[in-house]
């Protein structure tokens, strides 16, 4: 699933393709992708949107147009954004929805496990419509300090590494990163997220930001189906500490990394390096 590090590569390497472009024609082909509204009005809708920029918010792509309206993009599992088309498309039957651009070219969105979707708003509906997803800040920007971190964990019972994943803390951390950024910080992921002293949750944010910074150096990392606009892998697989390692020693070490359940999550980390707070009270 794509985490910010991903998006954010897509971003990157779509940004100059679309800035300034014009949509020509819109097809949506999969409903499910602009639920509850229909695909054929949003479609109608966006022709003739002319792209502004293209951001990210958190895992969202936000596609900003010069009319003031937002189309947000989220990913899910599977999705993602094409850009030129890939050769054989017209035969491939995960792409949910093209959109031609006013240089001919094509976009193509593609999604073989269809839980991506796409929102289009009106000017002015943007922060209100993070607010109500009670999206956290953006955890490489500057309101993600060491004293935000601690407010949104304080007194929470649930396990630092669901605090993570549940986005209220900070924007954009999925499975792989939260992982990662738990190993960089040497916190135990079923830690109560209220229970981290200040040192623990400085430790995290460093950890937070150390592993998304490497993801997006690394352009993310490709397991199964990730793959960035232009169809490349990533590269951040090759320096995963802990995620999908289990039994395989741990780089700082030496202990064979561990693997458990968080919030139904497969959860790896060193049980040397990242030892239970559980455990040393029982
Ligand atoms: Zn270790």
């Amino acid at each position: 699933m794509p985490e910010l590090p991903e998006v954010e590569t897509i971003r990157s390497r779509l940004a100059p393709g679309l800035t300034g472009r014009k949509l020509e024609r819109v097809e949506i082909l999969d409903p499910r992708l602009t639920r509850p509204e229909p695909p054929e009005l949003v479609a109608a809708a966006l022709e003739g949107e002319r792209v502004a920029d293209v951001r990210r918010r958190g895992k969202y792509l936000v596609v900003v147009f010069e009319s003031g309206r937002h189309l947000l993009v989220h990913l899910r599992m599977t999705g993602n954004v094409l850009h030129p088309a890939p050769e054989g498309r017209k035969d491939d039957p995960h792409v949910r929805a093209v959109v031609r651009l006013d240089d001919t070219s094509d976009v193509v969105y593609r999604d073989v496990r269809r839980f991506g979707t796409w929102d289009l708003l009106e000017p002015g509906e943007l922060e209100g419509y993070f607010a109500a997803r009670r999206l956290g800040v953006e955890p490489l920007g500057r309101a993600f300090t060491a004293a935000s971190l601690g407010r949104s964990l304080a007194g929470r019972k649930a396990p630092v590494k669901a605090a993570l994943l549940d986005q209220r803390a900070a924007a954009g951390i999925g499975n792989i990163y939260a992982d990662e950024a738990l190993w960089y910080a040497r916190i135990h992921p079923l830690t109560p997220a209220g229970q981290l002293d200040d040192e623990q949750v400085a430790a995290l944010r460093a950890g937070v930001r150390k592993a998304l910074q490497l993801g997006i150096r690394r352009q993310g990392a490709t397991l199964r189906d990730y793959r960035s606009s232009d169809g490349s892998e990533g590269r951040m697989q090759h320096e995963f500490r802990v995620y999908g390692r289990a039994d395989e020693p741990c780089e700082r070490c030496g202990t064979p990394i561990a693997k458990t359940r968080v919030a139904g999550r497969g959860t790896w980390y060193c049980p040397a390096c990242q030892p239970s707070e559980l455990g040393s009270v029982a």
